[in-house]
């Protein structure tokens, strides 16, 4: 697009994510309310200006001189679908066609070909049809020739939209995918392990798209790991916390290494990973219960680690009876995780250099035995370890 069709154009259309408005009424407004709070949170965050939000059924507008920078950030908010900055005008034909004319003098470059589509909702003395074919018409007497333009209606270099709306009526070119899900809010908050690693970030990435907020909590086990392990969930944690404008940007580390090392002199060498993460899960529950949160979320996903088995999985969640383990990932390739970790911001980071856990063994157990590990677990305090971890308990703000 031409860099001064921005002085064009003034308005986004904001398309809610399918699952939204077929919700009954007042659900819908329920979720529509959060969503257009979080978008003026996003808004006023990136210093975007804009004059108001129009609420209509199914759509959102936002009239603004900065259509298209405002569009960029509106396609990463959760429960938005697709946005396109456009120009606004009345529902009169002619206006349409004018400034359907305007925007395509912008945006054609010569011998494109180009196609006219249109919405219309509500009573007009014309069709869609005649919209579109009024308008194609008119671009070709006003720029044809001279550009070389044609009409191609199934793949166009091109496609100019038309959105009428009973009195006001709306011309677009570009349309930007949004993330879809639910408005970030909608749902209760809950815990997220992170790790600083692909999987963590991506699993608690999911769970906000479906409008939950995330706390996460880091486990610092220096000195099994190091301060390049600690700086790089820290830094993960800001790229995810930046979806969710608005939000406290707030990391719990805890201190866990001691716990480890406990672990390391008193329990099965075998079992260690699990009796570490049924530990961060005791943990994380009592975070949860301190923050209001109703739910832990992990990056697990069957068979990617030894301690990811269905069996040891199992093992792990009857560490904690209060708070269901959401494992979003259960079921995706690494490959899978990856490509999202790739879209949402998150992948370079957690593909940085840092030192890896030295307390895991050689040989883990993938087919640990319940009765196993709690036998094993007597010879720990649980109880206290619990209670110092939360007393060893850090805010960070990223
Ligand atoms: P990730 O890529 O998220 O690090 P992983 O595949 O390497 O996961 P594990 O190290 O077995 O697997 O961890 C499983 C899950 O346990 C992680 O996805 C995360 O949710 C949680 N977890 C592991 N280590 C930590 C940690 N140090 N702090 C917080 N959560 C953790
Ligand atoms: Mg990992």
């Amino acid at each position: 697009m031409e860099a001064d069709v921005k002085n064009v154009l003034g308005s986004v259309i904001i398309r809610f994510g399918g699952e939204i408005w077929i919700k009954k009424t007042w659900t819908r407004k329920l979720y529509e309310g959060r969503l257009v709070k979080n978008i003026k949170n996003v808004l006023k965050h990136y210093d975007v200006p804009y004059d108001k939000i129009v609420r209509r059924h199914s759509r959102l507008f936002l009239r603004t001189d900065s259509a298209m920078q405002a569009s960029l950030e509106l396609a990463r908010i959760f429960g938005i679908s697709s946005v396109s900055p456009s120009l606004e005008t009345s529902s009169k034909l002619e206006k349409i066609i004018d400034r359907s004319v305007v925007l395509a003098g912008h945006v054609l470059k010569i011998g494109n070909s180009f196609a006219v589509k249109c919405r219309r909702v509500g009573k007009h003395s014309y069709s869609s049809a005649d919209v579109c074919k009024v308008i194609g018409q008119r671009i070709l007497d006003e720029f044809g020739e001279k550009m070389n333009l044609r009409v191609d209606l199934n793949n166009p270099d091109v496609g100019l939209g038309v959105e009428v709306r009973n009195d006001e009526a709306f011309v677009y070119s570009d349309t930007f995918d949004g993330v879809g899900g639910m408005p970030l809010g909608t749902q209760p908050r809950v815990v997220g392990l992170l790790s600083g690693g692909t999987d963590s970030a991506v699993a608690c990435w999911m769970i906000m798209k479906r409008g939950c907020p995330v706390a996460p909590v880091y486990f610092d086990n220096t000195p099994f790991t190091d301060e390049t392990t600690t700086g790089r969930a820290l830094n993960v944690a800001g790229v995810l916390l930046d979806w969710a404008v608005g939000f406290p940007r707030n990391v719990y580390v805890v201190q866990h290494g001691e716990n480890l090392k406990r672990i390391i002199e008193n329990c099965s060498k075998k079992l260690t990973c699990l009796f570490c993460k049924r530990m961060m899960y005791r943990i994380a529950e009592r975070v949860a219960e301190m923050k209001g949160a109703e739910g832990i979320v992990t990056g697990e996903a069957i068979g990617e680690q030894a301690s990811q088995t269905i069996t040891n999985l199992k093992v792990l969640s009857n560490a904690v009876k209060k708070y269901p383990i959401h494992r979003p990932l259960l079921g995706f390739d690494k490959s899978e995780t990856e490509a999202i970790a790739r879209r949402i911001g998150t992948y370079k980071i957690s593909s940085r250099k840092a030192k890896g856990c030295k307390a895991v063994p050689s040989k883990p157990a993938t087919k640990a035995k319940l009765e196993e590990v709690e036998e094993s677990e007597e010879n720990l305090n649980i109880k206290e370890m619990i209670e110092r971890s939360i007393e060893s308990l850090k805010v960070v703000k990223v």
